[in-house]
């Protein structure tokens, strides 16, 4: 009999009643330390005094009103993304792959504003992880996503990752975009080299098209700065946010230029709970303390502490680890065994970490754990990978 939950996870046998900073804690009062913050979610840890305290002000004042009025707390998100980025405007969303949904319908629209109606064509990359959605798995395009699901959504070319010849060639006078993760999250904590991320730039602006970065995981401050692409110096046109930006709230949004988003006029775009005032009041929660430059500062700080011991780590397990890479506190150790053992064996030693591809386990803390849980992490990894051999 299928279960009430539709069986698309493969789900570790643990569940969670309560959250303290990086910790979780099990009904019977067990405590894991938590390496995987729901994904690179919760970026201030569980329970953040701060956000519950905007999420639980807001719920008592007014929960949704829908976008057919003005929502301040929006408004107030809004202002502070602009202020801290490149953009010029923002959408909002509940999730990345609608940021994805967005960023595809924006690139495609403006095109067709200029008259360049057959400029539909977005260049992606091998690895590479968009979402669920229809457009989400055309733009990554790998044969798992798709297949079974009917006709792939048009207008996806993929390109190896780091194939250089490739995507020039592939640069067309119907290339809308090129859409890629500054630091690739599922395809196994891939950061992509700030040569590459400028090249890409240059690139686009030699062609005059535009360049969307998927920051849903590698964003709001999980590399030490606040968006990752900032390592480059470069700006993208649009960007895709979620995640972190909401801090265990289900929220997303789409950055963007001016120019880039011409095309998206009044009745072009819509969505009923995106940008609503609980989110947004969070979002907002969130954003006053990532965008500190002294958090990031501290984030800068504790993310080298982490790397370095897990170098020691890795280095005192050459039969079970291979490397460490990553940037900032988005960090992938590639496993000689397999990532999923490594994992189930951080369970046992009460550490959770997250698999990715490449055999890698993903370390995506929350931002503010203390130096403290770093010594308490590693310590709990290396009893992990020790019970292994
Ligand atoms: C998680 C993720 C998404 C999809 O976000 P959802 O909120 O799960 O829809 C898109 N892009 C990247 C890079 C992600 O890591």
């Amino acid at each position: 009999m299928i279960p009430s939950v539709l069986p698309t996870y493969s789900r570790a046998p643990l569940s969670f009643v309560k959250g303290e900073g990086a910790w979780l804690i099990e009904a019977d009062g067990t405590r894991y330390l938590d390496l995987g913050a729901g994904i690179a979610v919760n970026v201030l840890g569980h329970a953040n005094p701060t956000l519950v305290r905007a999420l639980t002000d807001q719920a008592q004042a007014l929960w949704h009103t829908s976008n057919l009025y003005q929502i301040p707390q929006q408004q107030a998100l809004a202002d502070k993304l602009v202020e801290a980025t490149f953009a010029d405007t923002v959408f909002f969303t509940n999730s990345g792959t609608e940021a994805c949904e967005l960023a595809v319908k924006m690139a495609r629209k403006y095109w067709y504003d200029k008259d360049q109606k057959d400029r539909v064509e977005i260049i992606t990359f091998s690895g590479s992880f968009h979402g669920r959605s229809a457009a989400g798995i055309a733009a990554a395009g790998s044969e798992k996503m798709v297949k079974g699901f009917g006709p792939v959504l048009g207008g996806f070319v993929h390109v190896d990752w780091g194939d250089h010849e490739a995507l020039t060639a592939a640069i067309t006078d119907k290339t809308a975009a090129i859409l890629i993760e500054p630091v690739q999250g599922e395809g196994g904590i891939r950061p992509l080299p700030d040569q590459c991320l400028k090249g890409l730039r240059d690139l686009c602006d030699e062609h005059g098209i535009l360049l969307v970065l998927d920051e849903v995981q590698c964003g709001v401050g999980r590399t030490g700065k606040l968006f990752a692409h900032e390592w480059s110096g470069i700006t993208p046109d649009i960007m895709m946010v979620a995640k972190g930006i909401g801090g265990g709230f289900p929220l997303g949004a789409v950055l963007a230029t001016e120019d880039a988003a011409s095309g998206m006029t009044a009745g072009t775009h819509g969505s009923t709970y995106g940008g609503n005032p609980l989110g947004c009041a969070v979002g907002c929660a969130v954003m006053d303390i990532v965008s500190d430059p002294a958090f990031l500062a501290e984030v800068n700080r504790k993310s080298g502490l982490l790397r370095q011991k897990l170098e020691g780590l890795v280095a005192s397990h050459p039969d079970v680890f291979e490397s460490v890479r990553g940037s900032g506190m988005m960090l992938g150790i590639k496993c000689k065994m397999p990532n999923t053992d490594v994992v189930a064996a951080g369970y046992k030693a009460r550490v959770i970490t997250v698999p990715a591809a490449d055999n890698v386990i993903r370390l995506l803390p929350p931002l503010n754990l203390t130096d403290d849980d770093i010594a308490e992490a590693v310590t709990r990894l290396d009893a992990a990978a020790a019970s292994l051999c």
